[in-house]
């Protein structure tokens, strides 16, 4: 029985309120969802391994002074983080075409593409998330334009680390979709990476056998997902003991 208050539930992960005041747990749930939810499917395993890869994402990138609103991991499925203010958009960052890029523009899957391309997405399942301009996010004040131009080097930098961590362990990072918030410390105000990077929001293939390592697995039914997601942890050097275990309660691990 859980009797934390649910602050959030999405398709993935619920947000709980935190022990502290400007905190959240946060929450991996095994759903895999599709298609705005159109496909729908329990995978054993995939929030704990979602919960671990993310963890060492952001540890990483806040190491290399990306501001994140990662806190620290609790356990299995679950990570501290801090409270932001979530910007209405899915911000894309693609460096090979693939996905909807493809089917938009007619471009082959697989084409490296002539630049880092960032795309906007606005945050609405009734609307389909929509593609979006800059001009519409600032002319409905989704975010103003400093705000904008500060996602946008953030998001590149965030790639242009990614891609070489990937690349290190023999993965290309073809896109991913990354999103952002505003964290209020007083009067002050800081935008940072929040939400999660893991297989289930980047598109993974293997340099070598162009073997998709994401969840492309899930919305094209070639099965294999945890194992795809298991091999990412590996090649990460992370050691996710038996993420199918059920367990009856979160259990605490070692804060750094
Ligand atoms: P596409 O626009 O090609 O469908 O997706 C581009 C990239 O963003 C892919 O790596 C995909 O996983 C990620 N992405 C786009 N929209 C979503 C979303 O609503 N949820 C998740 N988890 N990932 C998304």
């Amino acid at each position: 029985m859980n009797r934390r208050r649910r602050v959030y539930e999405g398709k993935a992960k619920i947000l709980y309120e935190g022990p502290e005041p400007g905190t959240l747990v946060q929450h991996f749930k095994d759903d895999a969802t599709a298609f705005n939810n159109k496909k729908h499917d329990k995978i054993e395993g995939k929030g704990v391994l979602n919960n671990r890869i993310s963890e060492y994402l952001f540890q990483k990138l806040g190491e290399i002074g990306v501001p994140t609103h990662f806190i620290k991991r609790l356990n299995m499925r679950e990570q501290l983080i801090r409270e932001v203010e979530i910007i209405p958009l899915e911000v894309v960052i693609r460096n090979v075409a693939a996905g909807s890029l493809s089917t938009r523009l007619g471009v082959d899957e697989g084409t490296m593409l002539p630049r880092s391309i960032v795309e906007f997405y606005y945050k609405s399942d009734e609307l389909n998330d929509p593609l979006v301009t800059e001009e519409h996010i600032t002319a409905f004040g989704w975010a103003t334009p400093p705000e904008l131009e500060t996602v946008m080097s953030l998001a590149l930098r965030i790639n242009d680390f990614l891609s070489g961590l990937f690349l290190g362990v023999g993965i290309r990072l073809v896109d991913f979709k990354c999103e952002f918030g505003r964290l209020w410390e007083g009067e002050q105000m800081r935008i940072v990476l929040a939400d999660e990077i893991s297989p289930d929001c980047c598109r993974l293939w293997d340099i070598e056998t162009q073997d998709k390592l994401d969840k492309d697995r899930f919305r094209r039914d070639m099965g294999g997902l945890v194992e795809a997601y298991q091999e990412v942890a590996r090649r990460l050097g992370l050691h996710v003991d038996n993420p199918t275990r059920t367990r009856s309660g979160p259990v605490l691990v070692q804060s750094k």
